[in-house]
């Protein structure tokens, strides 16, 4: 089957909770929304195709969060997406 792997190629400091994280109290911690508690956001990614190899920016977008979305893909064609951490 075709595969997409994403990739995460750069991180900024999530400026929201500063890279901790959270951004609620010591007593209390709250995920940080902006960043999923993940504590930085993302700023650059690679997609690589199983048929197409790299894909260039114009064929993706992708949110600070890591969502990232394919544009103009079939959307009948069975595609399994390789997720960064899955
Ligand atoms: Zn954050």
């Amino acid at each position: 089957m075709r595969t997409i792997t994403i990739r995460y190629t750069s991180f900024r400091p999530c400026p929201n909770c500063r890279g901790r994280g959270d951004d609620g109290f010591d007593w209390r911690p709250q995920r940080c929304r902006r960043c999923r508690g993940r504590g930085r956001l993302v700023t650059g990614v690679e997609v690589e195709d199983s048929e197409e190899g790299i894909l260039p920016p114009s064929r993706y977008e992708f949110t600070a969060q890591g969502e990232v979305y394919l544009l103009d893909f079939d959307e009948h064609e069975e595609i399994e997406v390789i997720r960064p951490g899955a």
